[in-house]
């Protein structure tokens, strides 16, 4: 049996990348006081029609939908961000405190076409600061993502942000690029005709060479800016230049979802063969009252974590495992006291492997070495005769024979393991 098409089981020998990141991005969130949160992966598809907007991809093409038995309209959720608003309305989290800082990580669905760093089922983590319309808190935002992929050492990327205005702004600018890509409305491809009326924002994101030639006279959403959001996108960009992180005015830049405004900003790996967002955000100031909610400012971003790995194996030197002790035993006798063995090593925090089979010394030797051991603890019926256990190191080929209530003394002297 196969998993379904665009699912991927995550082994064993790639789950410590996984582990790094949330460990490593759990240190900094933190520090910046962010909270986890865990909503559920299914959620009324009504949330996201709602939430996302009926004229994006993610509503009309990628959406896992089903009835469940009650008749009730079902979605695996295919973001974080409007159940994050769900949750922060139905358990009035606005009552505990005025800005909440929340982060989360977990599987989205998205209907795609499966290729390398684009599944159908795929991971995020993402964070929301909700309550603050200040810019500094877009600028958070921001730092938190670039320290995380420093800190992760991801190479090569690039942080491109844009202000696609308020909603005003914004009708106005729609009206103006209506005009200007109708007189070419023979000439697009196919997805941004369908687009013109009803999402033209999202034709400056075509990846479509000839609409891109034509979108470049066009008419950009900065000149249809007034004042205050004009100012609050220089100020964002003024704090970037203080803070020393690197990012580029990408006037072109509009995401996906309905729900932005204001600042927007995408994290794009530079790899020349493989050009993908690892991170996209902004600023949406009014998704949480569309979805019921009280008028509530918010900003937060998602990094897609296999892009992610993907991007950071590629420049990885291959990082050997820690070494554990391999415990053989033979006799009944001995397989008793292993657990006492087992008791000491544990409180001490050394690191053992088991060996379950009841086959030779030399075989579960072999098996040691095959295995990343460090060396193996042996119980044997001599031992045992004489409270006695034997270490045999793999690596340094010798091997000795002490008393047993001074082995973690031993192992500690020997391989220089800390309390
Ligand atoms: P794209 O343009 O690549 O489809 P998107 O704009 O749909 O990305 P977002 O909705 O902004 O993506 O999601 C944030 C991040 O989640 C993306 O930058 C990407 O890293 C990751 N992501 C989105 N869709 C997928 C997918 N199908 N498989 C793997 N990762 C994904
Ligand atoms: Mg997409």
């Amino acid at each position: 049996m196969q998993t379904i098409r665009g699912t991927k089981d995550i082994l064993p020998n790639e789950i410590q990348d996984w582990q790094k990141l949330y460990t490593e991005a759990l240190k900094i969130l933190n520090l910046y006081n962010y909270h986890e949160i865990r909503t559920p992966i299914i959620e009324p598809t009504e949330l996201f029609t709602k939430g996302i907007g009926h004229t994006t991809d993610i509503i009309n093409k990628e959406m896992y939908s089903f009835i469940d038995q009650s008749n009730r309209n079902i979605t695996l959720r295919p973001e974080g961000t409007a159940s994050i608003a769900r949750a922060f309305i139905s358990n009035k989290l606005y009552k505990t405190s005025n800005i909440q800082r929340l982060w989360y990580m977990g599987p989205m669905f998205r209907y795609e076409r499966p290729q390398n760093g684009r599944q159908r089922q795929f991971h995020q983590i993402g964070i929301e600061c909700i309550g603050s319309n200040s810019p500094m808190a877009d600028i958070e935002v921001i730092k938190i993502a670039h320290i995380i992929l420093q800190k992760l050492k991801c190479p090569k990327y690039k942080i491109e942000i844009n202000s696609i205005g308020n909603q005003k702004e914004r009708e106005k600018y729609k009206q103006v690029l209506i005009n200007y890509i109708e007189k070419y409305k023979d000439e697009i491809d196919i997805d941004s005709k369908k687009r013109l009326y009803t999402n033209p924002l999202r034709i400056l994101d075509s990846k479509n060479i000839n609409t891109q030639k034509i979108l470049k006279d066009a008419p950009c959403i900065s000149q249809y800016l007034e004042k205050e959001s004009k100012e609050n996108f220089e100020l964002v960009c003024e704090h970037l230049h203080l803070l020393k992180i690197p990012y580029l005015v990408n006037r072109r830049l509009v995401r996906g979802l309905d729900y932005y405004n204001y600042t927007a900003f995408e994290i794009i790996n530079q790899n020349l063969d493989n050009k993908q967002t690892i991170c996209g955000g902004g600023r949406y100031d009014n998704l949480i009252q569309k979805l019921g909610g009280p008028n509530t400012p918010g900003v937060g971003w998602a990094i897609g974590i296999e892009r992610l790995i993907l991007l950071i194996n590629k420049n990885k030197k291959n990082i050997s495992k820690e070494a554990r002790f391999y415990i053989i035993t033979q006799g009944s006798k001995a397989k008793k006291k292993a657990w006492d063995l087992i008791h000491l090593l544990e409180i001490n925090n050394i690191k053992f492997h088991l060996d379950l089979s009841s086959s030779s010394f030399q075989k579960q030797i072999k098996k040691a070495n095959k295995n990343n051991t460090k060396g193996c603890l042996i119980l044997g019926d001599q031992e045992i005769d004489n409270n006695t256990i034997t270490i045999k190191w793999l690596h340094e080929y010798y091997q000795e024979t002490i008393l047993y209530t001074n082995i973690i003394k031993y192992l500690q002297i020997k391989s220089k393991i800390q309390i």
